[in-house]
């Protein structure tokens, strides 16, 4: 069977991250988490205190950023960035907040993009992120769109930061996803849009499992064309 690009986009808090890992780990492929290399992005500006304003401080800063992921003893995914294991910090609300003005710089994106595309070179990949099918990877096999009720993503979100320790509360959560959801789909570089040709899959009553079958049985007929 051939190796494919999935490319899985969709509003904040869908459950894409979790997802794309599951059926990556299913189907013996990369994962590559491209929120993550946003959110690691601007935590290294918000530590360095990094005027967004100025194009030249931005653009010292971008080439200072040095990103990896590697996995723990117990297998899971964790961002490096700069041989600092970022993987807590890179989910605070702190930088949750902050993320998707940052993702909206077209200096920022050119720089990630280059690394995602670099992780697909080979195939075998499955991406999460919002510009994945539209602008890095155009030409993959597979694309999702999942969508999610926004009352039901605020609460997958609250509990998984109440799960990693993080405090928050349900409307904080909402108005964060609210927010982030307008910011990338209304900016001017790589908004989040739905692919012409993205399966659209609304999970809001599927369960995990269900949602995993359904990309792996999409993307076993597509390694076979
Ligand atoms: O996927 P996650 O929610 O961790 O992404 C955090 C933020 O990073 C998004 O709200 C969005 O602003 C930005 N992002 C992006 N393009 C991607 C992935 C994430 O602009 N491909």
């Amino acid at each position: 069977m051939k190796k494919i690009i999935i490319a899985i986009d969709g509003y904040s808090a869908c459950g894409k991250s979790t997802t794309a890992r599951e059926v990556a780990r299913h189907l013996g492929y990369v994962y590559g988490d491209s929120g993550a290399m946003y959110r690691a992005v601007t935590y290294y500006l918000l530590q360095n205190k990094v005027p967004l304003d100025d194009p030249q401080a931005l653009q010292q800063a971008l080439e200072q950023i040095n990103l990896s992921f590697k996995r723990d003893e117990e297998g899971n995914l964790q961002t490096w960035l700069n041989g600092e294991n970022v993987e807590a910090a890179i989910r605070s609300m702190a930088v949750s907040e902050r993320v998707s003005t940052v993702a909206a710089i077209p200096a920022v994106r050119r720089a990630m993009v280059k690394i995602q595309r670099k992780l697909g070179e080979n195939k075998g990949l499955v991406m999460d992120g919002r510009d994945i099918g539209t602008v890095v990877f155009p030409e993959a096999e597979l694309k999702v769109f999942m969508t999610a009720k926004p009352e039901i993503r605020a609460q997958r979100r609250l509990k998984e930061l109440q799960a990693k320790g993080i405090n928050a509360t349900l409307e904080e959560v909402m108005a964060n996803l609210a927010e982030r959801d307008h910011k990338d789909t209304t900016r001017a570089d790589s908004p989040l849009k739905k692919a012409a040709d993205a399966i659209e899959i609304d999970n809001s009553f599927m369960t995990f499992e269900e949602q995993v079958e359904k990309i792996i049985s999409l993307a076993k007929e597509r390694m076979q064309e």
